[in-house]
């Protein structure tokens, strides 16, 4: 069926939803603000594809925004949930499939001397940093522009006036005083991080960064630059946090972290790691974690916690990316996906660069070399990205609707869904369409 014909029960979905949800969604960025027309509503999602309300079919490549790795209702997640949910939602009280997804996390991720299980990304985010100000019993932290971190309120900050002053707030609601513990520096830029240091060193209790910054397109930061602030951190006592909520078991089972080969004080987790629940989770050093309520006077807790759908789901998700040897099918699909890109970027003479860490890319629709921070984004990108969004929509192709939004491949997508995708950006380009 043409994706191109009118949609008429999304429309008629999105009418009443804007009655009842503020501008129709739970999440902002569904609400396509950002490239105009109105949300597609789905009905299910099959491996690699969505099928919306009206019986249209799309190759996925937003994911969910990251959890599906392996596609869509992959049978074994699936099949792990069903037979969870048989015996009970939730308990409110401890079960063994908290202690099983936790062992499988930390079997990965050696640096997770303990963890725990929160429901969202964010929260696991807000954990980690009141568990690096309760055991330095220092307030600030330093947080880097153009990484995502969640809703929380101390880090919807952009940078003050100077590089070494505190933030203000980038959302309502988030007072002055919230904001100015925070620090924002720029990525890639060691003096600027070392400016902050040396004016706030003993005052810093976390720093806190995307290793993998996948949140204002694909902003791939050099080895160096992790390393330098794994070292500064160090010098100054402070924890160094990776928030993996996006890089955990997507760029491998041990995420950044063992990418990098850099130790993280504290990380966080989510998307992957609940299997497309809703589970967060953060963790590290022992004598870090051994703050946190009831060993120690940081408080945290959760009444669905660690809940045994999410569990569940997760183990699952672990089990097969382990058991299967998804990485290397992914990392192939993403090199052949990203070398036909190219091919059709020089051949048509588009001004774009294919940004890609395995399974994760993005289509930088700006000249030059693919840029390593929030700065270096042109303010071109969501201008030309509209048109090509809706274009490849059209076409069966769905995108996370925002130019800032990565894509994702996952163990679902084959050589087709590439081809797909190929020849759809082809002919976009070959009209003109989002160059
Ligand atoms: C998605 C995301 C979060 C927030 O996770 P939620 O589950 O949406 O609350 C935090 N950090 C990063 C890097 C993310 O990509």
């Amino acid at each position: 069926m043409d994706a191109a014909a009118p949609r008429p029960r999304s429309e008629a979905l999105y009418a009443r939803a804007v009655e009842v949800l503020p501008a129709g969604v739970n999440s902002p960025v569904r609400a396509f603000r950002a490239v105009g027309g109105t949300p597609v509503f789905f009905e299910r999602g099959e491996g690699a594809e969505l099928v919306d309300v009206d019986g249209r079919r799309y190759v996925d490549f937003c994911g969910s925004w990251g959890p599906l790795i392996l596609g869509h209702a992959h049978p074994r997640v699936v099949a792990a949930v069903r037979e969870t949910a048989e015996r009970g939602l939730t308990f409110g009280a401890p079960h063994g499939g908290e202690v099983a997804l936790a062992e499988a996390v930390r079997e990965a991720n050696a640096h997770l001397e303990r963890l725990r299980f929160v429901s969202s990304g964010t929260e696991a985010v807000l954990s980690a940093i009141r568990v690096a100000r309760g055991a330095t019993g220092r307030a600030a932290v330093v947080k880097f522009d153009g990484c995502y971190h969640g809703h929380v309120d101390s880090l919807l900050v952009h940078a003050g006036s100077g590089l070494a002053t505190f933030g203000t707030p980038s959302s309502a609601g988030v007072p002055a005083a919230f904001a100015e513990t925070t620090l924002v520096c720029p990525l890639d830029n060691e003096a600027a991080f070392d400016e902050i240091v040396r004016h706030h060193g003993p005052a810093i209790a976390a720093v806190i960064i995307e290793p993998v910054p996948a949140n204002h397109g694909l902003l791939l930061q050099r080895r160096a630059f992790l390393e330098h602030l794994r070292r500064r951190c160090d010098e100054i006592g402070a924890c160094l946090v990776f928030d993996e909520v996006i890089s955990g078991f997507r760029v491998g089972l041990g995420g950044a972290a063992a990418l990098f080969k850099i130790r993280p004080d504290l990380a966080t987790y989510g998307k992957i790691v609940g299997g497309g629940l809703p589970v967060g989770a953060y963790g590290g050093r022992q004598d870090l974690m051994a703050h946190v309520a009831p060993l120690g006077r940081v408080y945290q807790a959760g009444t669905l916690s660690g809940n045994p759908l999410g569990m569940a789901a997760g183990l699952a998700t672990l089990t097969v990316l382990r058991e299967e040897g998804i990485y290397a099918k992914l990392e192939a699909l993403g090199a052949t996906l990203e070398a036909r890109v190219n091919g059709i970027l020089r051949r048509r003479g588009v001004e774009a660069a294919f940004v890609r860490q395995g399974s994760i890319f993005w289509l930088a629709l700006q000249a030059g070399a693919p840029p390593r921070t929030a700065a270096g984004v042109s303010s071109d990108a969501a201008r030309r990205f509209a048109p090509l969004f809706h274009y490849c929509l059209s076409k069966g192709v769905y995108f996370g609707p925002s130019a800032y939004e990565v894509a994702f491949l996952s163990a679902a997508h084959t050589e087709h869904h590439v081809d797909l995708l190929c020849q759809v950006l082809d002919r976009a380009f070959a009209e003109g369409i989002g160059t």
